[in-house]
């Protein structure tokens, strides 16, 4: 039984967050392959890290010092690795990025892709997992479609069975750079990583308690939705129901594998 495991955003905003994940990973052994988001908000006047390093790019383009906000990045970064009494040099790797930043000698997606593997590297030494990075298996093809036979291929070769920790949101292009997919995307990675292993179940574990039949944030305490389709899914997360990622469905629909949408909070 090999369970695949996503854990979103708001799942790694915090130290503690990174507990109840380490919490539902120990209650089921079959869950041994777990796809992390970078660290997300830990209250509504937070910030995404992926939205600073978006932001922190866009600083450097047009020449204004980036510092203060790239701060706020190695603060978070260094408060979970801290919080968690984990010992990676987040701060060697971090100057050496913002070093990069200023210098303009890394591209948008390489520095945008970070927050997912900070995220990785962290949890994996949380766990005692092994690190796997996205890098090494997921390939791009030059059109942005993603060579699923290929990475499959290349993931299957990297995986062991103790346990591994992937960055979620980015892969390679065939010249070696790294690529993101759009918003959102480490629901796909996930979904790669569970038709790769030929998974039982993929777990997408997030901040609601499976599809509801309303926004949250709008109505309150709207009912889950029990069971859909692949179609459904599809068509609902293309239609701006923000559950999943689009591109999600196909990967696992094509190898019949079910998605488990849970709360990481409850
Ligand atoms: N961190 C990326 C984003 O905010 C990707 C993801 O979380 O799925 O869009």
């Amino acid at each position: 039984m090999l369970k695949v495991t996503k854990f979103g955003g708001s799942s790694m905003a915090d130290a503690g967050q990174y507990q109840k994940v380490r919490s539902i990973l120990q209650a089921d052994p079959a869950r041994k392959v777990v796809i992390v988001s970078a660290a997300g908000k830990r209250d509504k006047k937070d910030h995404k890290i992926t939205d600073l390093l978006y932001l922190s790019f866009a600083h450097s383009q047009y020449g204004v010092d980036s510092s203060r906000i790239f701060d706020l990045i190695v603060e978070r970064h260094t408060q979970i690795r801290d919080e968690l009494g984990v010992s990676i040099d987040v701060e060697a790797e971090l100057t050496q990025l913002k070093h990069r930043l200023d210098e303009k000698t890394i591209t948008q997606d390489e520095l945008v892709s970070r927050g997912e593997y900070f995220s990785a590297k962290l949890m994996a030494a949380y766990l005692g997992f092994q690190f796997v990075d996205a890098a090494d298996w997921i390939r791009f093809n030059l059109d942005g479609t993603v060579d699923r036979e290929k990475s499959y291929a290349l993931l299957k070769d990297l995986y062991d069975d103790g346990g591994i920790v992937i960055p979620g949101f980015y892969g390679t292009m065939p010249d070696g750079h790294i690529r993101t997919f759009s918003r959102g995307g480490s629901d796909i990675t996930g979904a790669l990583a569970a038709a790769a292993l030929d998974a039982d179940v993929y777990e997408n574990w997030t901040d609601v308690s499976g599809i509801l039949m309303a926004d949250p944030r709008i109505v309150d305490n709207p009912q889950a939705i029990p069971e859909v389709t692949y179609d459904e899914l599809r068509e609902l997360s293309c239609s701006g129901a923000q559950v999943l990622h689009e591109g999600t469905i196909f990967p696992v629909r094509e190898k019949n594998i079910p998605v488990n949408i849970r709360n990481t909070n409850a």
